[in-house]
């Protein structure tokens, strides 16, 4: 029940709603998939932000798991 949350950005380049709008800076957290901005309808795409905070702690203990008991 734990789905991956990411950042993702409006993809529009330049103005959008014909001009309407200079430009789209619309940005929000979503669950991982498929999103539309919804001031402009433009495609969000991801924001490459590096890893999530569960995903470093899941790394985490992924290097500690290596059983280095031998101290
Ligand atoms: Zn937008």
């Amino acid at each position: 029940m734990s789905q991956q949350e990411y950042l993702y950005r409006c993809s529009s380049d330049g103005a959008v709603n014909n001009g309407l709008k200079q430009q789209c800076d619309f940005e929000f957290v979503f669950i991982e998939g498929d999103h539309h901005c919804p001031l402009c309808g433009s495609r969000l795409l991801r924001v490459p932000t590096g890893p999530s905070v569960s995903e470093l702690l899941r790394r985490g203990q992924e290097e500690v798991e290596p059983k280095e008991k031998g101290k």
